[in-house]
């Protein structure tokens, strides 16, 4: 029997529904993943009860000398996976890893460089409705309007012209490889410090399918839930030069005690990610993401820098009379299939609106799904779009996506009640 159905059924209950949503929906969500039963029950563990101030060894509370070896091993296993000087996994989330970044090295009003956010980048690279924006001067760098691809000379331009104090690289919807090298060399040029916020490809730079940006950047920030498939949360990695003062920032500086059972929950996952099985899985989500994309296109679609080197790729509506990403976004789910909108570079739609949708296959990747399974997840997408305004016709979708589902198992035993 369960103790949260006896104590609190209305969250026993909406958990259960959320374990089906996930099961019987196509996830396709390129920030989400499903992690292991071994993450959940550390994340699910009795370390969420210790307060752990401080780094390990050197702690403001007793007893912590088991929730010392879960950060010990998570730090450790951090440092083996991207091959970094020093690992802080305190972060409680990606955005507070780049706070904590940001107040390393920089004071209120310093000049600062991000990739815009229509054209991929994140709400902390400097929106304005974010404490990055209005704490900061950051400058959008953007993409050709031609390739969709960084524009690299034109950032080199920019940044004479700016002469930021950081240049943040990194992205949540840019579907090609990102140049570190050429970044570094744009930082070397005007004196800038160099952060990569990998969040989105950790997963892949861990497996070497795309370039690690270790060897460029003074910081690199991620976050451990997305193709690094750990419990939410995140971490920072940077040069020895900066290890003490960015400890200082993340505690005290911008948090309190650690989050220990998330903290043992990325030691778990980083050990997940260091075998052999990691590395297959993650090729295959770049194998997946280039066969639904390419039948994607197939089919019609336009995709922002025509086609992805990644886990994600982004289907452009822009050219489509009265179609937006929002409403693509709402068929689809109608239809059983889960994604985001999302702007596509110089997008004329508000955010709430968009003329894209993003689409990634780390999740569909974890329960099993590969590239000859892409072609009847094109087909879903497909007819959602074309019936969007029929509900019976996405209904019917919805009832033949969760028959799809079922080929792929997920999360079994909890839904055994
Ligand atoms: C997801 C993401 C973040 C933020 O992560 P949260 O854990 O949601 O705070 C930061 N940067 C990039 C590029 C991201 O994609």
């Amino acid at each position: 029997m369960s103790y949260l159905k006896q104590v609190d059924p209305e969250i026993y209950d909406a958990i259960f529904k959320e374990t089906e949503r996930q099961a019987f929906k196509i996830e396709l969500i390129a920030s989400e993943n499903f992690v292991s039963e071994a993450v959940l029950e550390a994340a699910g563990g009795v370390m969420t009860n210790k307060y752990a101030e401080g780094y390990p060894g050197k702690r403001y509370y007793g007893g912590c000398e088991f929730v010392d070896i879960a950060e010990d091993l998570a730090r450790e296993r951090a440092k083996r996976i991207f091959g970094c000087d020093h690992a802080n996994v305190q972060p409680h989330a990606g955005s507070q890893a780049n706070m904590a970044v940001y107040f390393t090295v920089l004071k209120p009003g310093d000049k600062v460089m991000g990739l815009d956010l229509t054209c991929g980048g994140h709400l902390t690279h400097g929106h304005p409705i974010n404490f990055s924006g209005f704490l900061f001067e950051f400058h959008g760098y953007t993409v050709d309007r031609e390739t969709e691809v960084i524009d690299y000379d034109q950032l080199m331009k920019q940044a004479k012209e700016v002469q930021p104090k950081l240049i943040v690289a990194g992205a949540s919807a840019y579907p090609r490889f990102i140049d570190f090298e050429k970044i570094r060399r744009v930082c070397d040029e005007v004196g800038a410090l160099m952060m990569v916020d990998i969040a989105h490809i950790a997963g892949l730079v861990a497996a070497g399918l795309h370039p690690s940006p270790i060897p460029y950047a003074d910081f690199v920030t991620t976050t451990t839930h997305k193709t690094l498939r750990g419990p939410r949360g995140g971490m920072v990695m940077c040069k020895e030069q900066y290890a003490a003062d960015l400890d200082r920032m993340v505690m005290p500086g911008i948090q309190g005690g650690p989050l220990m059972h998330i903290i043992a929950a990325k030691a778990v996952a980083f050990k997940e990610a260091l075998t052999d099985e990691f590395k297959a899985y993650q090729k295959t989500i770049v194998a997946n993401a280039a066969k639904l994309s390419e039948t994607m296109k197939e089919k019609g679609y336009r995709l922002v820098a025509g086609g992805t080197d990644t886990h994600l790729f982004l289907v452009n509506f822009v050219d489509v009379p009265k179609v937006t990403g929002k409403k693509v976004e709402i068929a689809l789910d109608k239809a059983g299939i889960t994604v985001n909108k999302n702007t596509v570079p110089f997008d004329p739609e508000k955010p709430f609106i968009t003329s894209g949708i993003r689409i990634g296959t780390p999740a569909i990747t974890t329960r099993g799904m590969k590239p000859e399974d892409m072609p009847v997840i094109a087909d879903f997408i497909d007819r959602a779009i074309q019936n969007r305004r029929d509900d019976e016709a996405l209904g019917k979708i919805s009832g033949e996506v969760a028959e799809f589902c079922k080929k792929f198992p997920l999360y079994r035993e909890r839904m055994e009640g």
